[in-house]
Parts: structure tokens; C-alpha cells; sequence
């Protein structure tokens, strides 16, 4: 699944090529992805220019001059920049083709993507407007999570992954930032001190630049979004390594599941 810093790098991917363009058609090739695709907006979007890009959460947010498109990759969804009259694959849904002669082609095998429009303030979007803080500002620190999570007894790391804690924080971000600031995944929330809290989100923000960073040296192909951890898999330290020794302390690295997710940490140096 598409996790923040390949929404990131799919955005800083993108921009160049989209920012000021005009847009002259879009096409859709199915009715449906997660929404119906609104056929309305195949007469609104033409003629409108599209003024910026922002990225909240994994929302990518299109700003054009009378509305702003918001844009979701789903489970599996990606976005490239191809030659307007791309002879399209099977799972290519939705183009927005402009008048310079470049598309923005959204594939989406699995099809839970969304690409919805809006011409109120699309941070008070219904999906967006409950969501917590991103990650990478100063708004999410160890302050914030521990006031936050007095009296939690939920796990810390289903804590951090609920969207309205802070965004962006997926399933494989979650074990391996636990693991850098040696706390158990499956502490309760609410018996973690505000000292752990500091070295937790300095650990995200570290996992989550490094993340970014690292998708920005493969820019060019927009193809990071394929649903694999792909090329960030090699920095992983404990995720997806069951049995495999810790590679801090050399004891077998544990799995289990908190709330119908696959977890991993190290028993000795997570407490
Ligand atoms: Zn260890």
C-alpha cells in the first residue's frame, strides 16, 4: 500500500510537470474506484489551470482555479506522466491530458483509489477535515503524543497509526520507529512516559525523511507507489523479519498481531 513518502515523492514527482498546466480533457475508463467517478467533472475540469500541489496526508491535493481535485492512491494505485494518446493498459482508470500535450494517468488495479473534486476549502473536506497532525511538523511532538495519550489503554502502536493521532504513520513506520526508540508495540499507551514520547517521534521523523529521501533517488519512473515497501525494504530493521536475529542485540526479532496488523519487535531491547 502506498504509505506517506511514496505519496511524497509521487507529489514531488509530479509537480514539475503539472503545476500551470491547463487542463483539456479528462477521461475516465470506469465508473467507479473506492467513489463513482462524478461524469460531471469531464465538462468542469477542462479549461482550469492548475495553480499548486499539496499533499495532506496520503491525500494528494490538486488546486485548480475554480476547485481542487483530491486525489487518493488507495491500496495500490500510482500515478505517471505519459504522452497525451498513451495507448492505455488495463488498469490505467483515469487521465487528465493538457494542452501541452502530457497526461497525468492514474492506474488503480485494486481500484480503492479515489479522485473526487471540490470547490469549497478542501481541508474542511469531510475527508480531511478530522485528521490529525502531519507528522512532519512541529505541531506532532513527544509533548503532544503524551498529553494525548493519558489514560489510553490501547497499544501504542495502534495509538500512533490512528489517523487521528497523527497521519501517515502506516503499518510498516509504526514497528520500525517503535523499535528505534525501544518501546514494545503492544505497551499501553497510557503507560508511556513523555522522555519515550520525545525519542518516539524523533524516530518517525527520522524513519519517515529517510523514507522520503530514498524514493526522491528513483524519482523519475513515479513508480514507487506499487504497493511493496520496495526500495526502502534494505533500511528495514525489523519489519517483515520474524526469527531473523535483531540486528541491535541478536535475539530472534518476534511477531504478532495488534489489531489485525502483522507487528515486529525485538523482546529484549523493546520495553
Ligand atoms: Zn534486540
Amino acid at each position: 500500500m502506498p504509505e506517506l513518502p511514496e505519496v511524497e515523492t509521487t507529489l514531488r514527482g509530479i509537480a514539475p510537470h503539472v503545476t500551470g498546466r491547463t487542463i483539456l480533457e479528462c477521461l475516465f475508463r470506469t465508473a467507479k474506484l473506492r467513489w463513482p467517478l462524478d461524469p460531471e467533472l469531464c465538462h468542469l475540469l477542462p479549461g482550469q489551470r492548475i495553480t499548486r500541489l499539496e499533499r495532506r496526508a496520503k491525500y494528494l491535493l490538486l488546486f485548480c482555479d475554480r476547485g481542487t481535485i483530491i486525489l487518493h492512491l488507495g491500496m495500490s494505485g500510482s500515478l505517471r506522466i505519459v504522452p497525451a494518446g498513451t495507448t492505455e493498459q488495463k488498469h490505467d482508470h483515469v487521465d487528465l491530458i493538457f494542452t501541452d500535450g502530457q497526461s497525468l494517468r492514474l492506474t488503480d488495479p485494486r481500484k480503492f483509489g479515489a479522485f473526487i473534486y471540490t470547490d469549497s476549502d478542501p481541508y474542511r473536506h469531510k475527508l480531511l477535515c478530522h485528521l490529525g497532525p502531519e507528522p512532519l511538523t512541529d505541531a506532532f511532538n513527544g509533548e503532544y503524543l503524551y498529553t494525548l495519550s493519558r489514560d489510553r489503554k490501547l497499544t501504542v502502536k495502534q495509538f500512533i497509526m490512528e489517523q487521528k493521532t497523527v497521519v501517515g504513520v502506516g503499518n510498516i513506520y509504526a514497528s520500525e520507529s517503535l523499535f528505534h526508540a525501544g518501546i514494545r508495540p503492544d505497551r499501553a499507551a497510557g503507560r508511556v512516559g513523555l522522555k519515550r514520547y520525545v525519542a518516539l517521534v524523533a524516530a518517525i521523523k527520522k524513519i519517515l525523511l529517510r523514507a522520503i529521501a530514498a524514493g526522491g533517488t528513483t524519482i523519475n519512473d513515479f513508480s514507487q507507489a506499487d504497493g511493496k515497501p520496495g526500495y526502502f525494504s534494505q533500511q528495514l530493521k525489523v519489519y517483515g523479519r520474524c526469527g531473523e536475529p535483531c540486528p541491535a542485540c541478536g535475539e530472534p526479532v518476534h511477531s504478532q498481531r495488534l489489531g489485525q496488523r502483522s507487528t515486529f519487535f525485538c523482546p529484549r531491547c523493546q520495553i
